[in-house]
């Protein structure tokens, strides 16, 4: 069962279990840093061939998709995208298909490798080299894959619509029950990279439900489309609604943008190009045995040891390994 199904045992929260919770949390030791951070690590979350943050808003996201008679689901990303891949591979383990629209990024060799992935995967892919020209083909794709009568379950990028956002409301849950449990101290602060939102939102919307004083730090890496903490907190909200809407009794609850922080100081040049912030706290985490990819994960810790230098992590400070590769 659910955290969030255990803990409101009359409403409807239809999810199917794709990994292992709670996630492991542990001290992290870079040199140099003066605050107390740990991380949780979410690498290993998924049993299928791909792990990582993506994995979780599945758990929601499929059985939606059951409940609404889909056989289909729509989405869209970068051609390097963890998540179209993690909804191809799960989603073909439930019987859905996937047919994704993807917009040209910087190409390296890790977008390299995630298009390997996704060749290999059932993933039906259509390429794109702008946004634009991805929207105005978009009516025709859903057209396309439309079956009996019914349209794809479309999805937006990174997965990240309210039903997506709930998994990360399951994980302020595994936290909060951490901290309870006392292998976690209460953070005061806890970094994740934002790329569509659905990570932060639901972190800063469950964190709040359950009386935790965390704050979320969301460390902007996408430029795409608009992103900030009123985007963030619009998204946060509209999940409380969902679940108030399934029955989910939240009291007086509410959630606003001076709830919660997105910043894109550390983005760089555009989604996908790295920055040497980025590289080197790549390299310095992988020393510490903490594998990270350039485009998301670098950043937040680059993020982390900035605002360490700066004195203002509000410590300890818990750092979110949202990358699922293996
Ligand atoms: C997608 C992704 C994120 C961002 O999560 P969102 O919910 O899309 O904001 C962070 N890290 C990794 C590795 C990701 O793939």
């Amino acid at each position: 069962m659910s955290l969030l199904a255990d803990r409101f045992p009359d409403a409807d929260l239809p999810w199917v279990s794709l990994g292992t919770g709670p996630t492991p949390v542990h001290r992290l030791q870079l040199p140099g840093l003066s605050t107390e951070v740990w991380v949780k690590d979410e690498a290993g979350f998924g049993d299928g061939g791909w792990g990582g943050n993506k994995v979780r808003k599945l758990e929601w996201i499929i059985p939606e998709a059951r409940r609404r008679k889909r056989t289909t689901l729509f989405t869209v990303g970068g051609i390097g995208t963890h998540w179209g891949l993690a909804a191809a591979l799960y989603g073909s383990e439930h019987g859905l298909r996937t047919v994704l629209g993807l917009v040209d990024q910087p190409v390296d060799d890790h977008v390299r490798d995630q298009t390997r992935r996704l060749d290999a995967s059932d993933a039906l892919v259509h390429r794109f080299t702008s946004v634009n020209r991805l929207k105005m083909a978009a009516p025709f794709l859903l057209a396309r894959y439309s079956s009996r009568g019914r349209l794809p379950y479309y999805l937006p990028a990174g997965g990240s619509s309210p039903v997506g956002t709930l998994g990360y409301v399951e994980a302020a849950l595994e936290i909060a029950q951490q901290v309870a449990d006392g292998v976690l101290p209460e953070p005061g602060v806890v970094v994740t990279a934002v790329g569509s939102g659905g990570t932060a939102a639901g972190l800063a919307m469950g964190l709040r439900m359950m009386g935790l004083r965390t704050r979320v730090m969301g460390v902007v890496v996408n430029d795409s489309f608009r992103l900030d903490r009123v985007v963030v907190a619009d998204l946060a909200r509209r999940t409380a609604e969902l679940l108030r809407s399934r029955g989910v009794d939240l009291g007086a609850f509410d959630i606003g943008p001076n709830d919660l922080d997105a910043d894109d100081r550390w983005l760089g040049d555009t989604y996908g190009a790295t920055t040497p912030e980025g590289l080197e706290a790549q390299q310095l985490a992988e020393q510490a045995g903490l594998h990270l990819e350039p485009v998301y994960t670098a950043k937040a810790l680059a993020a982390v040891r900035d605002l360490d230098e700066r004195g203002v992590l509000d410590g300890p400070a818990l750092f979110l390994q949202t990358h699922g590769s293996r």
